[in-house]
């Protein structure tokens, strides 16, 4: 039974060569925390995040040499990079003229009528979309003070500014109403979501280190596509952005919307346990991680529970006293020296993706 009602009917734009909305995937992304001008350390981390399954990358530009910088780093990655702009509307235009596949602007910050008029004609021209990216704590002064910080505000911004564009004859338009809390992020994409077509991007902002930061977006993002609003996502976390896209996916795998490369699961150990379970857990997590196909694998700390209790597990293991045992889809395959379970494990596994037919589904 799925969690997830039917998606929200939007419009389709798309950045490079990823669609968002309408029926495309709800599509992952993040953002660099590197100097931007620093062209060869953003590549890497950059690199980093397509491998972790990154399909949009957003970039700061703060100055005029972090837009010319795009030229460059757009020759060596592969998927779509949006420039993140405040403030000054020439470094919107020169990101476009860069090469940059969409821009994000904070219209309360970006000033005068013919300001954004300039950065819409620009991006018109290059064939780019824009992001409206309205936040709680930028919103223009004059909304903000006949509503405050409010859920009521960040929509009315949003709807003021599409307004804008659409007037412009743009309508390459994708939006944002992010919040540092759960309810009032989740309230504004409700409160907006009847009233346009434009496709949502999701997130709480600044949502904090691991444990906050993954938990209300977890909540958040979660509460939104299980409503059926969202089309892209961004997790928001004070950590490297490779953790957001590892995030964000178990968030869509969580709802039973996207299920990319491998799934652990494991229990939490209790007194029947005899074997290091966190560490075992640890690592195979971290060797799953450079493996791309689906795969459900368990690591539970007994054989009294385990195979049973995680039965539909592709394969997984179970500790036991002096010995380990490996299991397939609930049965007992044989006995494992758990001095060197891991690599007996990942050799099973690896052994199973090459004849795929043992796993229930390939990749995402
Ligand atoms: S699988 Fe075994 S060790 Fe793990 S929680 Fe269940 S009973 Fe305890």
């Amino acid at each position: 039974m799925s969690l997830v009602k039917k998606r929200r009917k939007t419009r389709q734009i798309s950045i490079g060569k990823v669609n968002i909305g309408s029926d495309a995937p709800i599509s992952v992304q993040s953002m660099t925390n590197t100097d931007t001008r620093d062209v060869d350390t953003t590549v890497t981390q950059i690199r980093l995040l397509e491998k972790a399954g990154c399909e949009i990358i957003r970039v700061a530009v703060p100055d005029m040499d972090a837009a010319l910088a795009i030229e460059k780093i757009k020759t060596r990655i592969s998927i779509p990079l949006v420039a993140d702009i405040h403030f000054d509307y020439r470094l919107a235009l020169a990101s476009a003229k860069a090469g940059a596949e969409a821009l994000r602007i904070n219209p309360g910050n970006i000033g005068a009528a013919h300001k954004v008029k300039a950065v819409v004609d620009c991006a018109a021209d290059h064939g780019i979309p824009i992001r409206i990216g309205v936040n709680a704590g930028s919103l223009e002064k004059r909304i903000e003070q006949r509503l405050g910080t409010t859920a009521e505000a960040m929509v009315e911004s949003a709807l003021q500014n599409i307004e804008t564009l659409e007037n412009l004859n743009f309508y390459r338009i994708k939006v944002s109403l992010k919040a540092s809390d759960v309810p009032r992020t989740v309230s504004a994409y409700r409160l907006l979501a009847d009233k346009t077509d434009v496709p949502f991007h999701v997130g709480v902002t600044e949502a904090g280190g691991l444990y906050a930061g993954i938990t209300k977006s977890a909540i958040g993002i979660g509460m939104l596509l299980s409503e059926g609003l969202g089309d892209t996502l961004r997790v928001s976390l004070t950590r490297d952005p490779v953790e957001e896209v590892r995030t964000g996916y178990e968030i869509l795998r969580a709802l039973g919307i996207r299920n990319r490369g491998p799934e652990l699961i494991s229990c939490p150990t209790c007194g029947r346990c005899k074997i290091d379970l966190f560490k075992i857990a640890r690592d195979t997590e971290k060797a799953l991680l450079e493996r791309t196909s689906r795969i459900k694998v368990a690591i539970m700390g007994c054989a009294v529970n385990g195979p049973g209790e995680a039965k539909e597990a592709d394969i997984g293991i179970a500790g036991g006293d002096g010995k380990a045992i490996l299991f397939k889809k609930g049965r007992v395959i044989r006995k494992m020296d758990p001095e060197n379970l891991v690599d007996e494990l990942l050799e099973e596994i690896d052994n199973m993706m090459t004849n795929s037919e043992e796993i229930n589904g390939k990749k995402d």
